[in-house]
């Protein structure tokens, strides 16, 4: 049995790519993860809203952040997923550059899901410095997840 190498040293060097939409003014801005500082449009310098794909591979790099993270660990199949889905993406675009949202498909991932006790989904887990600080199990409607998120985005006083 042959096993495959994955070509992970470039990714360490410069941090995985994602293509982040301006909702200002609508360019696509291709935006590497980073730990410090948050993204904003090339075009326009509005904060772009943060949401990313992340694999086993690459949420290490995408989890490392200075601001909040959520991390949405969602499959195809999932009905309360797919509700939850466009909410986040209302929230990444009103709290762009306050939050992170990170996407991970726990049927292509599944050694993430297990690291994240992902027994159910849609669980929605909420890291400070790469820390859990919440965990929110199920769907809810946006202005309940809005209130549940908000202590966590605020920005720290040190
Ligand atoms: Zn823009």
């Amino acid at each position: 049995m042959v096993t495959e190498k994955r070509a992970t040293g470039t990714q360490t060097a410069t941090g995985p790519l994602s293509i982040l939409t301006c909702a200002s003014c609508g360019k696509k801005n291709r935006i590497r993860a980073k730990d410090r500082g948050t993204p904003h449009c090339g075009t326009c310098g509005a904060a772009l809203p943060w949401l990313v794909t992340a694999t086993d591979d690459t949420f290490e790099a995408e989890a490392r952040s200075s601001v909040a993270v959520l991390v949405d660990l969602w499959a195809p199949w999932c009905g309360p997923c797919r509700f939850v889905a466009p909410i986040l993406e209302d929230l990444s675009r009103e709290y762009a550059g306050r939050l992170k949202v990170v996407k991970v498909n726990v049927d292509e991932n599944p050694r993430l899901a297990q690291a994240l006790s992902a027994q159910s989904i849609p669980t929605m887990v909420v890291l400070r410095d790469g820390r859990v600080v919440d965990r929110i199990v199920g769907a809810m409607p946006k202005p309940d997840l809005a209130a549940r998120l908000l202590p966590n985005l605020l920005n720290r006083s040190s």
